[in-house]
């Protein structure tokens, strides 16, 4: 036997996302001011009274092994928290806490896969999404958006790609990287098409409580009863309550999906970190107006970047109504020169623009939004106005 690299890690693209988030700070620790757009993280600390229910729990010795579907308590919040605040009528048995919402969708997938079964992503979508489908043994099934449509499928196309071998869908509302937060409509034909054909939805509502006035986040687990018998709902703590680093997600679904989810966890991270999860108590628990202050901080944001960015000619977007992220699209700019080089692609844009105007940004290619920039406006509203000001004296030398 020759002591090679399994096939499925041999093909993985590692996330562009945390691969930037690195290379920024390398730049920052050589002393260079670089304004990072890139990063899919809240720049609020973790509101207090949730860092000190973790520090309660390190000081009670709550530092030990837990159930590994979460410890009673935060399932029970979570529940109570669902029915409250999303109208998801959720048992603590329907429920699992994981390290992140990403591990917790791997969890989900891997828990209904079988080799080759596909599953449908609308894109542009998160560039995990493919990743994880391949590393569940899936087939990811792109179905392509644009902005002229506002990033969202229409029915026809979500049926044109559906197959025999067709068992789930992975929605993500609102969306990273377009912002785009999909209506009732969009969402009831999404419904209809997996109980037509008999196949899971996957929502992945981390960015539900980042809602910008005009629109509200559906959960569509909420639809009706079918949609919700073959849903798992997605979702966690790090962007509504900036807690990226704690490191913890989870799912709610059919109780069926959701113990296949517990017992591959239980062999493969076991529990999810215990300190984490009872300060996770204190989030669900506690006074949601942490959030709604985040919330509309990032709403100023955006509309502050929005009307630079109106100011670049050659950029384009549509608006986005809620996550962190406006997706930019600068293909009339591929193609232009800058200082002699032709610029021929969105990766080869943001290498130049964190080289020479130090500021990152993430290239669309990897959300299969080739042609396109996504920006982060997760920063304070001074360096985002300075570094779109930057990005515009970049865009001026383009020839
Ligand atoms: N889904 C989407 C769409 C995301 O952008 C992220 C960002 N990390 C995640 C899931 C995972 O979040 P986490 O693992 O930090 O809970
Ligand atoms: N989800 C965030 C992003 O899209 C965080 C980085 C990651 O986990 O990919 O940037």
């Amino acid at each position: 036997m020759a002591l090679t690299i399994s096939s499925v890690c041999k093909n993985i693209t590692p996330s562009t996302t945390l691969r930037l988030n690195a290379l920024v700070n390398e730049k920052k620790q050589q002393g260079l001011d670089v304004i990072s757009l890139a990063a899919g993280e809240p720049d609020f600390a973790t509101p207090s009274h949730i860092c000190l229910a973790g520090k309660h729990a390190i000081d009670t010795g709550k530092t030990k092994y837990t159930a590994s579907s979460g410890i009673p308590e935060l399932r029970r919040a979570l529940s109570d928290f669902l029915l409250a605040h999303r109208g998801l009528r959720y048992k603590p048995g329907q429920l699992i806490v994981g390290t992140g919402a990403k591990q917790v969708l791997l969890g989900a997938l891997q828990a209904i896969l079988e080799p080759g079964d596909e599953v449908l992503l609308p894109a542009p979508c998160w560039l995990s999404y493919p990743e994880m489908v391949r590393m569940a043994g899936g087939v990811p099934v792109i179905v392509h958006t644009d902005m002229a449509q506002g990033y969202l499928p229409t029915p026809a196309q979500l049926a044109q790609a559906v197959t025999a071998r067709t068992r789930a869908i992975i929605l993500n509302t609102p969306n990273n990287p377009t912002g785009v937060v999909w209506g009732e409509q969009a969402l009831r034909a999404v419904a209809d098409l997996a109980q037509a054909h008999d196949f899971y939805i996957i929502s992945d509502e981390i960015y539900e409580s980042l809602v910008y006035a005009g629109e509200r986040h559906i959960p569509i687990a909420g639809l009706n009863e079918d949609a919700y018998s073959r849903t798992i709902t997605v979702s966690g703590f790090s962007k509504a309550y900036a807690m990226t680093g704690w490191r913890l997600g989870y799912a709610a679904g059919p109780k069926a999906v959701i113990q296949a989810m517990d017992a591959y966890q239980s062999h493969a991270t076991g529990n999810p970190n215990s300190i984490g999860q009872y300060a996770a108590v204190a989030a669900m628990t506690g006074d949601q107006s942490c959030v709604e202050e985040m919330r509309q901080a990032f709403e100023r944001r955006c509309a502050l970047m929005l009307s630079l960015l109106d100011e670049i000619p050659g950029v384009r977007y549509a608006k986005p109504h809620g996550a962190f992220y406006v997706l930019a699209d600068i293909s009339r700019l591929l193609g232009k020169r800058y200082r002699g080089e032709v610029i021929d692609s969105d990766g080869r844009f943001a290498e130049l623009l964190l080289e020479h105007a130090l500021v990152s940004a993430v290239p669309g290619e990897p959300f299969i939004a080739p042609g396109c920039l996504r920006f982060s406006y997760a920063i304070n509203e001074e360096r985002l106005a300075e570094a779109v000001r930057r990005i515009k004296t970049f865009v001026e030398e383009l020839i």
